[in-house]
């Protein structure tokens, strides 16, 4: 039997190299090691400002970029977290085990609170028992995140061990796996790639508009005229190229920025191209899936059905525990 695996694909727009690069590659890693579970989380979405005539385009567009990159819907479920009603009738529950001081304390909600003043809504603040049953209700026992997510995997299963304790064995305790890609830095060079930010590279954006962002990328900002040397080890460009170019080119690239034998124009030119050369069956597949939402819809639908029935059984034996029925 293998582990079950959940992981949660925010709708936010499009998705760029930093998603790729940071999560979807190694979700892609792990799909024939666990049984794979990946939900749309528009539930978490809507916990701050959003347009609700936009939501069904970014729920399609995760959909068709998550599977075009790699995501195969014969080896793993994609589904919509809305579509399975069951993952909020576990959050109420789990709310009833956890503490409101643990809540406050998480980092990720320090932070959102902060971005979002006029809108500190309870839903900001229960987002990590939401994720918590997310996991719980597939009985997920492995978590890929960012470091900035190990401290609410931390509490899942402090939450998961509570329900264990009062009301009998139920839930596995989920594992945290964290991907081998660092932080994906955005093209500024000093924030994470983010779509707000925008500082980003998107997975369907056309090779001109690789080349044009890529062209404004910061670099190695003590470099200020082409004759002087650079250094890669601080230069944000020089990362991608260690995700998108071979190990010669990286060799090379190396030695001739620190003798100023290449200009920072030639060697994006490299990365671009590169770039280009991996993202463009990417962006086209995205594009053919997008155009056609039918048939995204109906791969969604096929995994929500599936997961509509795991979720109903552990929902029982919820109630069943608890003396709810
Ligand atoms: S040559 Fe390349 S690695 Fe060196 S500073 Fe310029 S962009 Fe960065």
């Amino acid at each position: 039997m293998k582990k079950r695996l959940f992981s949660g694909i925010q709708p936010s727009g499009e998705v760029h190299i930093g998603n790729y690069l940071g999560a979807i590659k190694n979700w892609i890693s792990l799909l024939d090691d666990y049984d794979c579970i990946f939900s749309i989380v528009d539930y978490h979405a809507i916990t701050v400002e959003y347009s609700p005539g936009v939501m069904q385009e970014r729920i399609i567009n995760a959909a068709a970029t998550n599977i075009a990159a790699g995501l195969d819907t014969d080896r793993c479920i994609i589904f919509v977290q809305s579509q399975v009603p069951e993952h909020t009738e576990l959050t109420w529950v789990l709310n009833t085990l956890t503490p409101m001081g643990i809540l406050e304390r998480m980092t990720q909600f320090k932070d959102k609170a902060q971005q979002n003043e006029k809108n500190i809504n309870v839903g900001l603040f229960d987002y990590p028992v939401l994720q918590t049953a997310d996991i719980l209700l597939y009985k997920g026992q492995a978590v890929p995140v960012g470091e900035d997510q190990v401290q609410h995997i931390e509490l899942s299963r402090e939450i998961a061990r509570k329900f264990n304790t009062r009301y009998g064995e139920l839930f596995p305790e989920p594992q945290h796996i964290l991907s081998n890609a660092p932080r994906i830095m955005g093209l500024d060079g000093k924030n994470k790639m983010s779509k707000s930010m925008n500082n980003y590279i998107s997975l369907i954006e056309k090779p001109d508009a690789i080349w044009k962002k890529l062209s404004r990328a910061v670099t190695d900002e003590n470099r200020k005229r082409r004759d002087d040397p650079g250094n890669p080890d601080i230069c944000n460009v020089y990362t991608l190229h260690k995700y998108f170019s071979t190990d010669s080119e990286l060799d090379r690239i190396n030695k001739q920025c620190r003798s100023a034998e290449i200009g920072c124009v030639d060697c994006k030119k490299i990365l671009s191209e590169n770039m280009v050369k991996e993202l463009e069956p990417i962006r086209e597949k995205s594009l053919e899936l997008i155009n056609n939402p039918v048939s995204v819809m109906d791969t969604l639908n096929a995994g929500a059905e599936k997961c509509r029935k795991i979720a109903k059984e552990t929902m029982s034996e919820v109630r069943s525990l608890m003396g709810l029925r």
